[in-house]
This record gives structure tokens, sequence and C-alpha cells, in this order.
């Protein structure tokens, strides 16, 4: 029997462009949960009811406010409230560098600020990460591991994980930050030569989600340390972390490569 030789060119063709060409235009699917939308004029007075449902108080009145780095995208809020004010639209970017700018208030923008002009000469085209999963429940993770599949590709921008911190130019943490996993974190911080960044992968990470409470949590490391960049989402979408860095590196974002 003939042996069929695989046509590389057909199965090229048949598969299309599986890579996302253009990080700043790239559509999701609209199931996607990103970015809500604030709609404050249709609020009575005194309605509290999207506050009382959140189950991680991320959601603060006068202004109407939610706190992209406590929310976990449920969305109970939207479900809670009687007049259709609060919204998800599925829209990625959202990251931010600094915690203030994660408060999404009604007809504000939510974006990173340029890094200083020596972080973007040394990193801006070439950075090295090493992720530390600080306690997550794996779906950081594999979010951060899809950062590297065809279709994200993060090594054309210059940006690779590393298995070493010694190698590394800044951390990523994921996860609420255990105290299991306090010892872990802070050596590896430290292994990592200065300068260094150091970057919050989704909403465990930035406030502990619905784990804030928890006695089990050292947020110790976080409180002490100056975050670079914080990327929210339960888990973040990778075009959240591409876009929000890609931001925060260049200024500005990036186009088709
Ligand atoms: S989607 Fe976010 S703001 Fe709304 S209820 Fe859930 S955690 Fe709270
Ligand atoms: S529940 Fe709806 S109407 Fe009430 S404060 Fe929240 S967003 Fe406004």
């Amino acid at each position: 029997m003939k042996r069929r030789t695989p046509n590389a060119f057909r199965v090229r063709v048949a598969e299309g462009q599986p890579v996302i060409p253009d990080v700043a235009a790239a559509s999701v699917p609209a199931r996607f949960r990103g970015k809500p939308s604030i709609d404050s004029s249709r609020c009575p007075d005194g309605c509290v009811e999207c506050i009382t449902a959140c189950p991680t108080g991320a959601i603060s009145a006068n202004p109407l406010t939610i706190d992209l780095g406590a929310c976990v995208f449920c969305p109970i809020c939207a479900a809670a409230c009687p007049e259709g004010a609060i919204t998800y639209t599925n829209n990625y970017k959202m990251a931010a560098t600094s915690r203030e700018g994660l408060l999404l208030r009604e007809g504000c923008a939510v974006t990173p600020e340029t890094a200083s002009s020596e972080i973007r000469r040394l990193f801006g085209r070439s950075l090295k990460l090493r992720s530390v999963s600080a306690g997550g429940c794996s779906g950081c993770e594999l979010e951060l591991n899809a950062l590297g599949n065809v279709n994200f590709d993060i090594g054309r921008f210059g940006i690779e994980f590393v298995a070493s911190p010694r190698h590394a130019d800044g951390i990523v943490i994921s996860g609420t930050t255990t105290r299991a996993m306090a010892h872990a974190l802070k050596a590896t911080y430290e292994a990592v030569p200065k300068p260094k960044l150091l970057i919050l992968f989704g909403t465990c990470a930035i406030s502990g989600g619905i784990f804030q409470r928890s006695d089990q949590l050292a947020r110790d490391f976080i409180e002490k340390h100056k975050v670079d960049l914080y990327i929210p989402g339960n888990p973040p979408h990778p075009l959240t972390f591409i876009h929000g860095l890609l931001e925060y590196l260049r200024g500005r974002a990036p186009t088709r490569r």
C-alpha cells in the first residue's frame, strides 16, 4: 500500500493563519467577560443591590466604582442590578500600573502608564520572566502557558518565560500568595538581578480574590514591594497580558508583527 506523505502546504492552507497578527486589534469571542461597563445614570438614589451582592467587596458607591483588582468577573452584580446599569463587555484591555488605576468608574479609561526610559531601554525589545505560582488554582498558570502557543506567540515580541530567576528580568506572580509559598516567592524574587519587574497576574495575586480573608495568605510580600504591572482577570486573557505589557514597555499598542 502506498504511503501518503504529509503535505505541509495543504495542512497550512487548511488550518489558516493561527497567529493573532495584531494584538491591539484582536477580537475575542463575544462571550468572553472582560471590562465592565457602568451606566450610573440608571442608578436610583440609595440603591446598593450590586454592592451587597458582590462576593469580594469590589464595588463601592459615590461614584459607582468597580475595583478590577478585586473583581472575579462572576458577574453576580450584573444579575443583581434591577436597572441593567452594569454590563460586561469583551474588552480585554484593562492592565494598569497602579492599584488605583484598576478602579473602574463610568467613562474612565483603564490603561497602563509607560515605563521609565531606563526600563524601556533595557527590556523594551527583550524581556525574560520567571513565573511564580504562589498558591494558584492553575487557571492563571494555564493562561500564562498559552502565551507561548502559536496563537499568542509572545516570543515574537522578545518576551520569554525562563526556568531560572537568575536568567530573568522580573517575576510574574499568580495565585493568592499563600503562607506555604512565602519563602519560595521571596527567594525567587531576590535571585532576580536588578533592575527587575514585578507583575501580578490575576485577581488572586492582586487582592486575594475570594480568598482575601483567609488566614492562610501571606500578603506582606505584595504590600512591601513596588508592583510594576497589574493584569486583572480571573484568570486574565493572554491578550490582556500581552497588550498591557507591550503598552507599558513600548508606550503604545503593538501593531502587526
Ligand atoms: S463581577 Fe466583579 S464586581 Fe460584579 S459581583 Fe462579581 S466580583 Fe463583584
Ligand atoms: S444595583 Fe444597579 S442600579 Fe443599584 S447601584 Fe448597583 S448598578 Fe446602580
